[in-house]
């Protein structure tokens, strides 16, 4: 049997009031959600998923239980790499990478997005099972985590590359930018060229700019004709 046949169930036994609040498949009680460490707020002690009681280090204890920390880990549903030791151990881990994210400036979004994931040293924990083949729940919740905090840094680059072309063209901000270079007769793909925006977004920020436009009208030649009037951006105000 491996790790990934189980699954949490999720009710309290019934009958049950010993404390167990999650079942392995095969009815053991646990003190944790199976696929997770549980972390104890403040010390950064770790919770045995088989006694409830915190420790520093798993390592030791789980001999009592007749586990090692791999057949811990696979029953548990843990990543294979996952420290079974206190948050703080974890967290200086973390922190070393955290350091090296800070360092390099093109990378400076994905450490505020990726902030949460490197607080709890999952961010270590990623990186050492990147390569894992069978990824346990845990993992595979990390993953999904990842993903979210990667889409998030994607679009904070694309952010600041926004900015700055911004500032090149002299303005502080996008719906300036488009009110100005709409007036002037600017045609939907000029104003794509220029901010580097997708259409969809770029006929977004138009709208929120005032500039109800259509691709349409935008390229018309009638419009083009209209430089320096703002009267499709008063109009449309
Ligand atoms: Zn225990």
């Amino acid at each position: 049997m491996t790790g990934t046949e189980t699954g949490p169930v999720g009710h309290p036994p019934r009958g049950h009031t010993h404390g167990h609040l999650w079942l392995l498949p095969d009815g053991t009680g646990l003190h944790a959600p199976y696929g997770q460490l549980a972390v104890e707020a403040g010390t950064g002690r770790v919770c045995c998923h088989l006694c409830g009681r915190w420790y520093v280090s798993l390592g030791g204890h789980l001999r009592t239980h007749g586990h090692t920390a791999e057949s811990y880990r696979r029953t548990m549903g843990l990543c294979r790499s996952r420290p079974l030791v206190a948050e703080a151990l974890s967290r200086s881990i973390a922190t070393r990478q955290s350091a090296a994210y800070r360092r390099s400036p093109a990378l400076r979004a994905r450490l505020a997005v990726g902030q949460q994931l490197s607080k709890s040293g999952q961010l270590a924990t990623l990186a050492a099972t990147a390569q894992t083949a069978s990824p346990s729940p845990e993992l595979a919740r990390l993953r999904r985590a990842a993903l979210d905090a990667g889409r998030a840094t994607r679009a904070a680059q694309r952010d600041q590359v926004l900015a700055r072309r911004l500032r090149e063209l002299g303005f502080d901000d996008l719906a300036g930018y488009l009110r100005h270079a709409y007036c002037a007769g600017a045609s939907l793909r000029s104003l794509a060229k220029a901010t580097g925006l997708g259409w969809v977004r770029l006929r977004r920020e138009l709208e929120a700019a005032g500039c109800s436009a259509t691709g349409a009208d935008l390229g018309s030649e009638a419009l083009r004709r209209d430089h320096g009037g703002c009267t499709r951006a008063a109009k449309a105000r």
